[in-house]
């Protein structure tokens, strides 16, 4: 079986009430969508993605009138987030309710939940009149899709259905914020900055991931966000990170990924440049797509040089860290 791509969403929804598998364009990245509250569909996306079952998903709705199907309390600082950044790039979490299996949250007692603003992901989930487990539509561990085509590359086989809504316009996964103590934190940098969280709610903090191997592994069947396992994103070929290009000793079959334009690149090296007006958000929006062309290159390494640590540039590093972590 070879998915279908189209923008037939009731269709799509008709599959999703099914217990069916179909992939959509979220405005982060396409996401791989089963009725949440359907164990065995919920199962089947684990198997498509190859994803280890301690890796629990976001749950996707239409609107807020649905959430209290799903959690059992909405904590204040996780209100006034809301309110301000739903439908958008921003996952919360919440004391779940029992109509979501604990597969979806692999055994917690709590529910990451997400309203995405990309207008074909909001009707999908409309129609479906179902709250939507998805991680992103890729296999586990790999580069995320930011296109339909990228979705139909990796798991043509796997899906029912992809909805196609064009190129993804943050093109990062989501950003997801614990209000569950009084210290708010982020648990995954995503596409919305912590910049822009703090002037909602005042200072958070960052989860870090331990980079201690043993440490990492305990935490993992902990259930920390999986964005924060070492090696995730990653292309095929070897990356190498660096904060400036005089730190590394240049190879004739090397490819570059730079977030602009950057004097003395040498012109024989094949570069994919994120964005030429210096925008960091461009950057995001192109990030995965520009990655995933490296890797189909014949290069034999890709070198990525670091963004500016602030904005969306955390989390782009966040990404280049783990996508080139062995
Ligand atoms: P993905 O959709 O593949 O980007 O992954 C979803 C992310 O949400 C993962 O990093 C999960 O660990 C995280 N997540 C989902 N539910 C929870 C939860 N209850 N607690 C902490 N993180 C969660
Ligand atoms: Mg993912």
């Amino acid at each position: 079986m070879t998915a279908s791509l189209g923008t037939d969403i009731n269709h799509a929804a008709q599959l999703l009430r099914a217990g069916s598998l179909v992939a959509f364009a979220t405005e982060t990245v396409y996401g791989l969508g089963a009725d949440a509250t359907n164990v065995d569909a919920v199962a089947k996306v684990f198997a498509a993605k190859g994803r280890p079952t301690f890796d629990p998903l976001i749950v996707h709705l239409a609107g807020v009138d649905q959430l209290a199907s799903v959690v059992a309390t909405i904590p204040d600082a996780a209100q006034k987030l809301m309110d301000f950044f739903w439908p958008g790039p921003m996952t919360l979490l919440f004391p779940k309710k029992s109509l979501i299996p604990d597969l979806v949250t692999a055994g917690l007692e709590t529910v990451a939940v997400r309203i995405p603003s990309h207008p074909l992901a909001l009707e999908l989930l409309k129609a479906a009149d179902v709250p939507v487990a998805a991680p992103s539509a890729n296999k586990f561990g790999s580069i995320s899709p930011t296109t339909a085509q990228h979705v139909a590359d990796q798991l043509g086989d796997e899906v029912d259905y992809i909805l196609d809504g064009g190129s993804c316009s943050v093109g990062l996964e989501s950003t997801i914020v614990s209000c569950l103590s009084d210290n708010i934190e982020v648990l995954r940098l995503g596409g919305l900055s912590v910049e822009q969280i703090e002037a909602v709610i005042g200072p958070v903090t960052l989860k870090q991931a331990s980079s201690d191997p043993g440490k990492q592994a305990e935490e993992s069947s902990a259930q920390l966000a999986p964005g924060m396992l070492k090696r995730h994103y990653a292309p095929n070929k070897l990356l190498v990170v660096v904060d400036s290009l005089s730190d590394i000793e240049l190879q004739p079959a090397d490819v570059l990924l730079l977030p602009w334009e950057l004097v003395n690149v040498p012109k024989d090296l094949h570069q994919e440049i994120l964005s030429e007006r210096q925008d960091l958000t461009e950057c995001a929006a192109h990030f995965f797509s520009a990655l995933r062309r490296l890797d189909a290159s014949d290069a034999d390494r890709i070198v990525a040089v670091r963004f500016p640590e602030e904005g969306l540039g955390r989390a782009l590093n966040d990404r280049l860290e783990r996508a080139s972590a062995r």
